[in-house]
């Protein structure tokens, strides 16, 4: 049905369920790119003439796009980043001397778990790990328990596990850290893909957010910061745009958002990236979710019927991925012969090896959706695995 939206399926006979990974673009977005590149290419916030204007304007619309997107309060809570990863990487180096303790979940990506420990943290030095319950549930006694137990904490944790499709209750997890004087941080790289968020009502100090995985190019993201919060916030690199004023032995910076903005951004990723959020606000997310709904329900439903299928999640609070092995059967032999039939998902830990550890697996099949997938697609799916199955079997 959105399908048409998106030139990559009009070029393309592959039954794209890699959406966890990367999502497609549509029209409008892609349209931006050249748009930008032939009319008026220019560099933003420095030279003074038309075409340069232009492009600060378009670059600082998807602020505000951007803002009132997730319901931020101030165009300068809004920080753009090349993505999640460089969002957290930010956040972790340039706020880390205000807490002692970092908690993360069992389902974190390692863009969530790594900054953490290139700060020298390691699992009892500093992060701290919540345990998982029976079908992936956050465990929040233990949740509590760590808060109890470390004060002033520093809560970092994703919204959507993108290898197993879980979602995380954040409202409640923000309250609860919150009650105990800690700090929240949330990954949601998978979030704006799936669900309406609201940072007002969620009550997340820190939001990270990733463009190309929410229809937008790739190397674009932003980091939400809560106002009260960008006072502590050190500014993680400088230089060109940054700066208010510089001599050879000192330099003072601009204020939020552009001190930490250093340097040239991707000025059309960033205005392509406007324009997929206005493409979403266009479709409206109870459309998303209702539709995308029904067809992960139904992946759920024919993945069931297949032999030997082995789940580690229902998919009670969960969108998008779903990930699953076969009883005996490696799952990159998997992947590999469905790749001959034109399906793509994938297969492996997911950038996720320490839940994949914990759970004895080397890694899953990970199929994972977005709302521009349809019914056939998953008939396609489900024809190609028992075809594989039957080969490996
Ligand atoms: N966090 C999660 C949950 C992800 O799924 C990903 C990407 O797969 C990332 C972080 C990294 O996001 P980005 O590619 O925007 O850096």
């Amino acid at each position: 049905m959105f399908k048409n939206d998106f030139p990559y399926f009009q070029n393309s006979k592959v039954v794209y369920l890699d959406n966890g990974a990367t999502t497609q673009k549509p029209k409008s977005v892609i349209d931006s790119q050249v748009d930008y590149y032939t009319q008026y290419c220019a560099n933003t916030h420095r030279s003074n003439f038309g075409h340069a204007n232009k492009a600060t304007q378009e670059f600082e619309k998807v602020r505000v796009i951007l803002k009132e997107f997730i319901n931020a309060s101030k165009n300068e809570e809004i920080i753009f980043t090349k993505g999640v990863t460089e969002s957290i990487n930010f956040i972790a180096s340039s706020f880390a001397t205000h807490f002692k303790t970092v908690i993360i979940s069992s389902l974190e990506h390692h863009s969530n778990i790594t900054p953490w420990h290139m700060q020298g943290r390691s699992l009892g030095n500093g992060l701290e790990v919540v345990n998982f319950k029976e079908n992936l549930d956050f465990d929040f006694e233990h949740f509590e328990e760590l808060l109890k137990a470390n004060p002033n904490s520093f809560v970092s944790i994703t919204h959507i596990s993108n290898a197993f499709g879980k979602i995380h209750d954040i409202k409640t997890i923000t309250k609860i850290a919150h009650d105990y004087g800690a700090i929240v941080m949330i990954d949601g790289a998978q979030s704006l893909a799936h669900l309406k968020v609201d940072v007002k009502e969620l009550d997340v100090d820190f939001f990270a957010i990733s463009g190309h995985k929410t229809f937008a190019p790739t190397g674009v993201g932003a980091i939400y910061v809560k106002e009260k919060f960008l006072k502590d916030l050190k500014a993680y690199q400088t230089g060109g745009a940054t700066i208010n004023d510089v001599d050879f032995n000192h330099s003072t910076l601009l204020d939020s958002p552009y001190k930490f903005e250093a340097g040239t951004q991707n000025i059309a990723g960033i205005i392509g990236f406007g324009k997929a959020l206005e493409y979403i606000n266009h479709i409206h997310y109870k459309n998303i979710q209702s539709y995308e709904h029904n067809v992960y329900n139904y992946l759920d439903e024919e993945l069931k019927k297949l032999p030997d299928i082995i789940f580690y999640n229902d998919i009670s609070d969960s969108i998008g991925s779903r990930s699953f092995n076969f009883k005996g059967i490696v799952h990159d032999d998997i992947g590999i012969l469905i790749d001959k039939m034109n399906i793509a998902v994938r297969v492996g830990h997911h950038c996720a090896q320490p839940i994949m550890k914990k759970l004895g697996i080397k890694g899953t099949i990970r199929v994972s959706t977005a709302f521009y997938n349809d019914f056939v697609d998953v008939d396609k799916l489900i024809e190609a695995l028992t075809k594989a199955l039957k080969i490996l079997k």
